[in-house]
């Protein structure tokens, strides 16, 4: 027989179809073509500068809202939606951002709870990357615990009056559309806001120690007045923001291993090229545990990824089950990009590769849809029935 396939030792490929393996080789050969020549410069520089050009041609191969139907969105499966999370942020971590907060949380948020007339307006232009979409939960004071946020609706006549700061906001700046969550006298709303509308401003977050080829941004609302059909008629409370942090969770279990795949390459063609004590830091055991423990991880990741990717469009994936994936897959992802940093030595530490670069946007994977503890409160309440949120 063959030999073992170092990049899919466990036959992973065997479970895809031609259709799953078409997707994942498009978006793959789109990141080596768009992204991986420049990404390095972009990262140094802590910018996207042809951010409005890459969101069209994402749009032009089906990559934003991929796993939405009608409206001009693909109506890939989720599965397909996850390979294609991977390849992306087997680019970078940032890339994965832009496309999960367009299509996960924006474009989910208006297909989902949207009037007819609000999807009809905002759907195509943003399945074609024309429109870019954000979405603003997230407060300077009140993160994992979005319930307490201060933003604020207020009925004036017909009209809605919003008011308020929302705080790391992914695509803040560059957006036409904002999806901001705020109080109203009938608990949480979600609002759709076309970021030309007075009152509305968006400053870049600077001095990013991570996902610095992603645009972050601080939201202003002072005084936004929206017209009456600007809400979400239905959804009230947190179910609205949850039920988008689900989806955007789900393409994290897939994306995050791409970064890690990237890092466990990089470290095994390494270790097989450099010598020390005359021989390849491939051929030392310690080396090679370290391999074999990542590549485990890596792969088994993989799997409960591909399990849950099945679950959800079989459409029978609880949150919880999502929050196993997100805990997971994660934080084994930041562990391998660690130790492949390692193997590297002090080639590791330079952004002539990729290792710490994903190290570093995987810090901010770690902590935005939910942390780890947020995870691990959220898999506890499911095993023992005891809230202990607060
Ligand atoms: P806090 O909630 O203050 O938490 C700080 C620490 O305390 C964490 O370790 C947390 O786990 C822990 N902690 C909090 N409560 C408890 C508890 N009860 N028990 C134990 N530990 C606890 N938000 C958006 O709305 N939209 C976006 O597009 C978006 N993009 C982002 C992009 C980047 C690069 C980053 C870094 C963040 C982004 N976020 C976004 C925000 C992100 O979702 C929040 O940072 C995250 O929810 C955590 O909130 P926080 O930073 O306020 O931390």
């Amino acid at each position: 027989s063959t030999a073992l396939d170092p990049r899919d030792p466990l036959g992973f490929d065997d479970l895809l179809s031609d259709e799953d393996l078409a997707v994942r080789d498009t978006v793959r050969a789109w990141c080596a073509d768009r992204v991986l020549p420049h990404i390095a410069d972009w990262y140094e520089a802590g910018q996207l500068p042809t951010v409005r050009e890459l969101a069209r041609e994402l749009g032009s191969i089906g990559a934003l809202g991929m796993h939405l139907h009608g409206y001009g969105c693909a109506g890939a499966t989720a599965v397909q939606y996850g390979l294609a999370c991977v390849e992306l942020e087997a680019a970078d971590s940032g890339l994965r951002s832009l496309v999960s907060v367009q299509g996960s949380l924006a474009m989910y948020a208006i297909h989902r709870w949207g009037s007819e007339e609000q999807k009809q307006q905002w759907l195509p232009g943003m399945a074609a990357g024309e429109i870019i979409g954000c979405f603003g939960l997230t407060e300077p004071d009140h993160g994992s615990d979005p319930a307490s946020m201060r933003t604020n609706a207020k009925r004036d006549g017909s009209d809605w009056v919003l008011n308020g700061r929302k705080m790391w906001i992914t695509n803040g700046s560059v957006a036409g559309v904002a999806v901001v969550w705020a109080q109203t006298e009938d608990g949480i709303r979600g609002f759709v806001v076309p970021t030309d509308t007075p009152g509305f401003s968006a400053p870049e977050i600077k001095h990013k120690g991570s996902l610095r080829a992603s645009v972050t941004s601080e939201l202003v609302l002072d005084n936004v007045r929206l017209p009456a059909d600007a809400v979400f008629p239905e959804v009230r409370g947190l179910k609205g923001p949850l039920s988008c942090l689900n989806q955007a969770r789900y393409g994290i279990v897939w994306g995050a291993l791409g970064a890690a795949r990237s890092c466990l390459e990089t470290a095994r063609e390494y270790s097989i090229t450099r010598e020390q004590f005359g021989r390849p830091l491939a051929g030392f055991q310690l080396t090679q545990a370290k391999l074999a423990d990542m590549s485990l991880e890596l792969n088994k990741g993989l799997l409960l990824a591909w399990h849950l990717g099945n679950r959800m469009d079989a459409g029978t994936l609880r949150p919880e089950q999502v929050s196993y994936g997100k805990l997971n897959n994660v934080r084994e992802a930041i562990e391998i990009a660690r130790t492949s940093r390692t193997i590297l030595g002090a080639n590791g530490i330079s952004f002539e590769y990729p290792i710490m670069r994903h190290a570093n946007n995987l810090e901010s994977v770690l902590t935005y849809e939910g942390t780890v503890e947020m995870h691990q409160l959220v898999i506890g309440k499911a095993l023992t029935g005891q809230d202990a949120f607060r």
